[in-house]
């Protein structure tokens, strides 16, 4: 785990035009102010010791670097950098020394091949590269070797430019330098991919070419050709973090902290151009979608490396969204197997080949399932004890019931998560209050345990009985933890109305008659037809998109969500919604009626603010995607990640809202490119 301490945002002195933080960039999310206490107090609550990183976090004041250093120092008894080494200057040099700075420099070779490191003009850029040359040499004569970081494309690892990167790396070897590890070129921008992104081929090759050279170095050892070895052979631990299934929602292998004292992800889930606080939680619903997502469709089904890429970094999945495998799916592909044959050559059974692979791969998908990551060399190589039907196995995939949230920033978080949880109360209590209306005989919500005798006590104040409904699930955020784990079961189905009214419902059940059920939950009669003709016949649990564009059956994304903010249902998994049923159209006036009565009711039992505080969020503009069995909810302060029905592709369907929160955060893409204009 490391802590990267961000002190400057993504400020740099340099413009490498491949940069995975340009998305930051361009959406104007560069902040330049730091509170050392704030970010002091961070470091401890993550556990530190902490990394410097950028942008370029040379830029900051040297006597704050220093005490950083100090502290750094004082607490954790080392620290590390990570710079580009252009600045690298004498006093730097003091530091590094003086306060046992770990030295990591972002070079992608000599001379021309590193100028994709722009620094503004060619011959800037080249004194630049100097510098740093000059740099790494200093670094390694007068401290300790520092380790580099170099991204392979078109400027230093086409075929013609492999003998140059390859005398440098003689250099660097000769230097004592041990690490040097290897990336592949990954940009936002079409212009970037299409001029300095290798082909898969090219990659392959030049990472080829580097392990064949391998054993004439001395020092230096390519990670990436080594450790894609021992994962074959199911010893991962000291593998990076892009082998370890990543949660994007959480990156346990980095622990962000920004310059107000803010946590955040890894850079390099940062599509949007914002950095998002952390889910409290971590959750598998990327590897568990997948494992079950059909190669052609952007997962990984049937892959025999799956146990050791398990679709590799979500930072560089495919059309740079995380539900996606890698886009260097191909490159990793090839070269695991070259390892393969290796490993056979060399008389060993690789994972990949190995005739318990299945059962190992079920042990994986069943600790995502129960929300655990487990590591290869952890699995158990033993029989299976019965033939249970396992997870992996299920043809029909669908996850299990999870939402998990992160915000946009902490100070959106301390203002909102208190006013989502007053609606979740205001949720619960609708129940009770909406039968008592006469708005339905009976209805149904979602309990925990814990609450459930309150919930009797309550409804009987009404005159009104309270029955099991089958497991439920909610967004936990009533108790605080902000998450639900995957296949919790924390909640409970109840059903509330009057003891003769939940008798017969029972029985409806027992029976089937979902027509009369609706009827009974007093779901509108055109939405009933159109959930029991559109909906159940396709198994939907979740027809956001079918409801957009109701009546026709090609879906063309992205559809747009049109009608009244009450029937707004893009937020149901999180417990933020005016209706409880799925209604036939986005502007079905029968359910509108019912949205409003029950904002109505909220503000007559006492909810007020709730009342007032759904109707806005349900007047944001939101967007909701559904790619590979995974739902994802954009809002101005927040995003979620849901269980979604299987689509073919990916959907999206976005409601334009008329109403923004003053917390909404610029950032690029639906519905953060909004902030500020409505
Ligand atoms: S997003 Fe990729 S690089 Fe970042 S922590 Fe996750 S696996 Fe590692
Ligand atoms: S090699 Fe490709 S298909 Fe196989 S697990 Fe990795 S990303 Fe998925």
């Amino acid at each position: 785990m490391t802590v990267e301490l961000r002190p400057m945002g993504v400020a740099c002195n340099l413009e490498c035009h491949y940069c995975y933080q340009n998305p930051q960039r361009e959406a104007g999310n560069l902040r330049q102010s730091y509170d050392l206490e704030k970010m002091k107090a961070a470091i401890e609550r993550e556990g530190g010791p902490f990394t410097m990183f950028g942008g370029e976090p040379l830029l900051i004041p040297l006597n704050d670097l220093e005490e950083l250093w100090r502290w750094g120092l004082e607490n954790y008894g080392k620290n590390s950098i990570q710079t580009n080494g252009a600045l690298i200057n004498d006093e730097h040099m003091r530091l590094f020394k003086q306060y046992n700075v770990d030295v990591g420099i972002s070079v992608d070779g000599p001379g021309e091949l590193n100028d994709l490191r722009w620094a503004g003009a060619e011959t800037k850029t080249r004194d630049a590269t100097a510098k740093v040359q000059a740099a790494i040499e200093r670094v390694c004569r007068e401290w300790n070797p520092p380790g580099l970081i170099a991204t392979l494309h078109r400027l230093n690892a086409v075929p013609e430019k492999l003998p140059a990167m390859k005398a440098w790396i003689k250099d660097l070897d000769a230097l004592g330098i041990r690490s040097l590890r290897l990336h592949m070129l990954e940009s936002e921008n079409e212009y970037i991919r299409k001029n300095y992104a290798l082909s898969d081929r090219e990659n392959v090759e030049a990472l080829l070419y580097f392990a064949e050279f391998q054993n004439e170095l001395k020092h230096i050892q390519f990670d990436v050709i080594r450790e894609m070895e021992s994962l074959l052979v199911a010893k991962d631990q000291g593998t990076s973090c892009v082998w370890h299934a990543c949660d994007p929602y959480s990156t346990e292998a980095v622990r962000g902290v920004e310059g107000n004292g803010q946590s955040s992800n890894c850079g390099r889930t940062n599509k949007d151009g914002i950095d998002f606080t952390k889910a409290d939680e971590q959750g598998f619903e990327r590897y568990l979608a997948l494992y079950h997502t059909p190669q052609e469709n952007g997962g990984c089904q049937g892959c025999r490396f799956f146990m050791a890429c398990k679709g590799q970094c979500p930072g560089t999945a495919i059309d740079g969204d995380w539900r996606n495998r890698t886009e260097h799916c191909e490159i990793w592909k090839t070269l695991f197997s070259q390892m393969e044959r290796n490993l056979v050559r060399r008389g060993e059974w690789p994972l990949s080949i190995h005739p318990v692979r299945k059962r190992l791969e079920t042990q994986l998908i069943q600790a995502w399932n129960e929300g655990r990551n487990i590591s290869l060399s952890n699995l158990s190589w033993a029989a299976e004890e019965n033939g249970s039907r396992s997870a992996a196995q299920q043809e029909d995939f669908r996850l299990p019931h999870f939402a998990r949230l992160a915000w946009t920033a902490d100070s959106a978080r301390e203002i909102w998560e208190p006013r989502f949880k007053k609606i979740n109360e205001w949720q619960l209590q609708s129940g009770i209050h909406c039968v008592a209306d006469g708005m339905a005989d009976c209805a149904i919500r979602q309990v925990t345990p814990s609450r459930i005798f309150e919930y009797l006590r309550q409804a009987s104040q009404k005159g009104l009985s309270v029955e099991p409904w089958g497991q439920g699930f909610f967004y936990d955020s009533i108790n605080g933890n902000g998450n639900s784990s995957v296949g919790s079961g924390k909640y409970q189905n109840v059903i509330v109305g009057k003891a003769d009214d939940l008798d017969k419902i029972i029985e409806l059940r027992r029976t089937g008659d979902n027509e009369k059920i609706g009827a009974m939950l007093g779901i509108p009669e055109c939405c009933r037809k159109f959930y029991l003709q559109k909906a159940l016949p396709q198994n939907l649990k979740d027809p956001v998109w079918l409801i957009a564009q109701p009546g026709r059956d090609d879906v063309k994304s992205p559809l747009e969500w049109s009608g009244d903010p009450g029937l707004n249902i893009f937020l149901k998994a999180i417990g933020i919604q005016a209706v409880f049923h799925f209604p036939c159209s986005p502007d079905c006036s029968a359910s509108t009626q019912i949205a409003d009565r029950t904002i109505e009711l909220a503000r007559e039992s006492g909810f007020e603010e709730a009342a007032d505080w759904l109707r806005e969020i349900l007047s944001w503009p939101l967007e909701w995607s559904a790619l590979n069995g995974i739902a994802e909810i954009k809002t101005p302060v927040a995003k979620i990640s849901t269980r979604a029905d299987a689509t073919t592709g990916k959907i999206t369907v976005q409601y334009a809202g008329s109403v923004g929160p003053e917390e909404s955060i610029r950032g690029l893409g639906y519905p953060y490119n909004m902030a500020g204009k409505i």
